[in-house]
């Protein structure tokens, strides 16, 4: 059950409510995000939700049987839209692109980056600076100084920067040079990050886990929710399966899935999702199909020279001939 609150609820009241709650053998948890106040009830036994529908300081209350609650579709039927402020948007009727490298590698391939998406009018680019790589020989990323040349480069543009935290200490020092947070696969259920990640303001994309099912990744979101931020992104970017003719399988069944069970914006990323160059534009216009709001994608001036996920970055023109077909196909399904 989901109690929303008044903004200007009196103690007197949120005590009452608190004790009434008690006394049902509900279990009350408070919610507190940038947005409003909420009471998450768990009860024990089946109740009356008429005992504490007209009570004092609360503006709506709702039954909601999932395991998961605040992310869930059952309670608010407006889909949430992410602003990021300068007119850029996520979850509305146009298609987010998100675009960039694998990794930051230095600063001319972020200019040179950032040019390409302006030429294209993309608002948003992604980068890693810290890599979770399977070896630890392999590039790591460039860390806080590639962060900073990457920020600045893009907030001089007007683009929004997307990059991945990959442990709570990181979350201080990164959180003035990011304008989204993307917990990698790897980190799905790191709960101790995602707890912290609900106390930024900053919009959270999570991942899909390799092995996680579409109702833990949303519990991943209802731990970031339920810590007090309510701007967060559902990424569908390929689960591991016995197939190995592919990197990951990209399951776009959750895409849909995701958008009926939650209120919440999905992207797909289809350069993991398939981790095959030649078919990345496919399978990105397959999630847009699939009914995704954004779409984010690897792209290299020289794919074959990038420090990391080489095989899976699209070329700049190749890119290109996506993006166009993308946003016709969404203008054409929206
Ligand atoms: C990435 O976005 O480069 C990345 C490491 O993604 P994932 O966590 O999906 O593997
Ligand atoms: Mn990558």
């Amino acid at each position: 059950m989901i109690i929303q609150l008044s903004k200007n609820i009196s103690s007197t009241a949120k005590s009452n409510l608190l004790n009434t709650l008690n006394d049902l053998q509900i279990k009350s948890n408070e919610v507190k995000t940038q947005f409003q106040d909420y009471i998450i009830g768990i009860p024990k036994t089946d109740f009356d939700i008429r005992n504490i529908g007209n009570m004092e300081g609360i503006t709506d209350i709702h039954r909601v049987s999932d395991a998961y609650k605040l992310v869930s579709k059952k309670w608010k039927t407006n889909r949430t839209i992410i602003d990021l402020g300068d007119n850029v948007t996520i979850g509305g009727k146009d298609l987010a692109i998100m675009a960039g490298p694998c990794s930051i590698e230095n600063e001319e391939q972020i200019e040179n980056t950032v040019q390409h998406l302006l030429k294209n009018n993309i608002k948003i680019m992604r980068g890693g600076v810290y890599k979770p790589r399977s070896s630890p020989y392999a590039f790591r990323g460039l860390g806080m100084d590639g962060l900073k040349l990457f920020y600045k480069h893009c907030s001089e543009n007007g683009i929004k920067v997307i990059t991945e935290v990959m442990q709570v200490s990181q979350v201080e020092e990164m959180v003035d040079y990011v304008d989204i947070f993307q917990v990698g696969a790897r980190n799905s259920q790191n709960f101790n990050l995602l707890d912290i990640l609900g106390k930024v303001d900053n919009p959270v994309l999570i991942k899909r886990g390799m092995s996680g099912t579409i109702e833990e990744l949303l519990a991943s979101a209802e731990y970031v929710f339920s810590n007090g931020n309510e701007k967060i992104l559902l990424c569908e970017r390929g689960i591991r399966t016995y197939e190995n003719a592919y990197r990951n399988t990209l399951d776009l069944n959750a895409i849909p899935i995701l958008k009926a069970k939650s209120h919440l914006p999905v992207i797909v990323d289809p350069s993991h999702g398939i981790g095959l160059r030649e078919h990345v534009a496919t399978m990105a216009l397959a999630g847009v199909v699939a009914g995704a709001d954004g779409v984010i994608v690897e792209v290299h001036e020289q794919p074959e020279k990038a420090f990391s996920d080489g095989q899976q970055t699209l070329y700049y023109e190749q890119a290109e001939d996506l993006y166009r077909k993308a946003r016709s196909l969404n203008s054409a399904l929206k």
